[in-house]
């Protein structure tokens, strides 16, 4: 046993923790448990915990459905909501199948592979995402209509207001467990909140979302409200984005970074743009994996353009304009070297570790391959017309699941970063959900149609 899994397990004892629940995620991104006796964590770390693979959605077929969940000692965080004695804690696990080798299914190995080869390269990857949720007043019910917990905007900060106690018992949990937030504030909808969370390594990041996701859930359940991470819920609000920050560093330089240049931004930094822009409408399925995305990718900019839509269609990048796809946010000298991209169309219903693996692989790409980088987009690209568009080269991005699915079919990129089976798994899963929800007859349909026709 190392020196970590040794202080995690000096740890249960100290404090008396009972509960340890082993987390993984599956191919979809939602969060998997299974509690575990402390008893049985030492043979965990060596040996890993067996499990029926074929349960896990995007995990096994049948016949080799024998896997192993081995907890990363790193990630060993006591849960604070079960603060009473005897407590509870929790450990990200990797998967692996029966002979001790990685399983091809497992979300948080496709994106350790891409960090492998980001490292080749001599780059780490640091991620800082913006997660914007909805907080509604009550659980969902079929039929009935979401009702936000406020009324109010952008910033607003109201006397009383249920979404400023929420944010702020929410991130005094998330801090606790180790989580730092930088930022947090109403944002443009009623009842939607954004919380940023601060500059990690793109693993820590990623299963920093995935624990995020559960505390905003368990906090909204405390007060008696329903968090939701669904990317537009309402035809007439803006929806909810993950748009994220990243940046490589070379040991601790930054390697976006260049005194003197345009935007401060260096070669690395401009090919790497270049990569997401070229390979943006084939990750697009797996960054917007729901029907619903496109409603938000599409509605929110079309319909309430300059209204805080803001969510991006059209592939282009610019300097804080934030129509555009990937933005080079304003740099901060205070933040000494603070240059980063911003890329916007992910959500915050997406599967954190594929998302990062393919934005990754398609930022690199553009480095090995020298890719340039395009003129950047001066105007709010929702004015424009499409024959200007059309004269700028700027290319829409997927209108709907079904257009994403149908692009990624044929990228050679998404394939080879997923790997067979986490490509194939989710390509036939998709088009199944794109099958079901064409085959659906919709209140827009009724509305329009049954009075006219
Ligand atoms: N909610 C918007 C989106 O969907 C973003 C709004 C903002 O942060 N400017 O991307
Ligand atoms: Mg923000
Ligand atoms: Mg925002
Ligand atoms: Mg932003």
């Amino acid at each position: 046993m190392d020196r970590q899994q040794e202080f995690v397990l000096r740890t249960l004892e100290e404090r008396d923790i009972r509960f340890i629940r082993l987390w993984f995620t599956d191919v979809l991104g939602f969060l998997k448990s299974v509690a575990i006796a402390p008893a049985e964590l030492e043979g965990a770390f060596t040996e890993g915990m067996g499990f029926d693979g074929s349960a896990i959605e995007g995990f096994a077929r049948v016949y080799e459905s024998d896997m192993l969940a081995k907890p990363d000692p790193s990630t060993f965080q006591i849960l604070p909501w079960r603060s009473e004695t005897p407590g509870a804690a929790r450990i990200f696990c990797d998967i692996l199948m029966p002979d001790g080798s990685p399983s091809h299914a497992d979300p948080r190995w496709v994106l350790k592979r891409t960090l492998a080869k980001c490292a080749d390269m001599g780059f780490t990857f640091y991620t800082h995402p913006e997660i914007e949720f909805f907080l509604l007043k009550n659980r969902p019910e079929p039929g009935v209509r979401p009702e936000p917990i406020d009324s109010g905007g952008y910033f607003d900060h109201t006397p009383h207001s249920s979404g400023h106690d929420f944010r702020r018992q929410a991130i005094m949990m998330l801090e606790s467990m180790g989580i730092s937030v930088e930022f947090s504030h109403h944002e443009g909808a009623p009842g939607q909140q954004e919380i940023d969370l601060r500059y990690a390594d793109a693993l820590t990041t990623a299963d920093n979302i995935m624990t995020f996701r559960l505390v905003m859930k368990e906090v909204a359940l405390e007060q008696g409200i329903w968090a939701s991470f669904m990317p537009k819920p309402f035809t007439e609000h803006p929806g909810s984005g993950m748009h994220t920050h990243m940046s490589l560093f070379e040991g601790d330089r930054n390697a976006f970074y260049e005194a003197g240049s345009e935007y401060r931004l260096s070669k690395v930094g401009r090919s790497f743009i270049a990569g997401l822009l070229r390979h943006a409408a084939e990750i697009t399925a797996i960054t917007n994996q729901w029907v619903n995305s496109y409603k938000r990718l599409w509605g929110g900019a079309e319909a309430i353009a300059g209204q805080g839509g803001e969510a991006p269609s059209y592939v282009c990048w610019g300097h804080n304009n934030r129509s555009a796809l990937v933005r080079v946010p304003m740099y901060k000298p205070h933040k000494g070297g603070s240059t980063r991209i911003e890329f916007r169309s992910l959500d915050s219903a997406c599967n954190p570790y594929l998302a990062f693996a393919l934005i990754l692989a398609a930022g690199l790409k553009g480095i090995e391959e020298g890719y340039e980088l395009p003129a950047a987009a001066e105007d709010n690209v929702w004015t424009l017309t499409s024959a200007e568009r059309r004269a700028l080269g700027i290319q829409p991005l997927p209108g709907s699941l079904n257009d994403a699915i149908e692009v990624m079919e044929r990228s050679e990129l998404v394939a080879e970063t997923l790997g067979e089976h986490v490509f194939d798994f989710f390509l036939r899963n998709k088009r199944a959900e794109w099958r079901e929800y064409r085959r659906h007859v919709t209140e827009f349909e009724l509305g329009r149609y049954l009075p006219i026709l």
